[in-house]
């Protein structure tokens, strides 16, 4: 049986990372539009780094929440893939072991000329005049506003795949990703879990948990393995 999950930042915000949604359009007290975008980097590269050297850091000193962990156990009974629209690292670091990153790692950066080039550098910072083997500046391998999503193709193929599809922690606003619950068959149980989540997505086979994730996944987690 095949489990599909969906993450957004809300999965995150318990393990002390915000979402910036929940925060007037900045994130982590950055203009979203100036830190998160090819124009923002074209205009102050500098400011874009440091950013993202800022959310590095900051991720190198928290952990997993019980929705993270509770996701992992779901390997032992199900074929699992997860999808996260998160560039945190923390459903690898609850063990979870099939992870498609849809926007991209903190982790990673890659060269701004060859996008094939790509280096993980754990938490340290990256600064101009970091190159790649070619010579080229690095920039964090991240998926900036405006910049297609390369892998959304695969993840939509994953989610049709789904016997069971979880959402979790996203508001279904960014596109494409969220156009993701559509690939999901008519047979496929849907279960959405957001504290703000929405009443209606188009689909009859759904079940609505408005509750923080690391309150809602365990017990769910618990119902899904005994009951299948
Ligand atoms: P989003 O659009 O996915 O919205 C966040 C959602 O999380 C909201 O619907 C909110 O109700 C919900 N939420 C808040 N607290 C929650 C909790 N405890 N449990 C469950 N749900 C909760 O995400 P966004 O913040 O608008 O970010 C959009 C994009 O920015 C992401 O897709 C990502 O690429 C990037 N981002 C990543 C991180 C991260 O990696 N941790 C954090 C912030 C933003």
């Amino acid at each position: 049986m095949k489990v599909v999950v969906l993450t957004g930042a809300g999965i995150s915000a318990e393990s002390g990372l915000k979402t910036f949604r929940d925060s007037n359009g900045l994130w982590e007290e950055y203009n979203v539009e100036e830190v998160a975008s090819y124009n923002g980097w074209v205009r102050n590269p500098g400011l874009v780094m440091e950013f993202y050297n800022k959310r590095r850091s900051q991720l190198s000193g928290v952990q997993p929440n019980a929705a993270h962990t509770a996701l992992a156990l779901l390997e032992n009974k199900f074929d699992v893939h997860i999808i996260t629209q998160n560039v945190d690292d923390l459903h690898e670091r609850a063990g979870s072991t099939t992870i498609t990153h849809l926007h991209g790692e903190l982790t990673k950066v890659r060269s701004l000329k060859y996008p094939e080039l790509i280096y993980s550098i754990g938490y340290k910072d990256i600064k101009l005049g970091d190159l790649c083997e070619k010579g080229e500046q690095l920039r964090p391998h991240i998926v900036w506003f405006g910049e297609a999503v390369p892998l959304i193709e695969y993840a939509a193929q994953i989610v049709e795949q789904a016997d069971i599809l979880l959402i979790i922690g996203t508001s279904l606003q960014v596109y494409p990703a969220a156009g993701l619950i559509h690939y999901a068959s008519r047979k496929c149980k849907v279960y959405l879990i957001d504290p703000q989540a929405e009443n209606y997505y188009g689909n009859s086979n759904i079940v609505i948990m408005k509750e923080k994730a690391g309150i809602a996944v365990p017990p769910l987690v618990k119902e899904l393995m005994e009951k299948h």
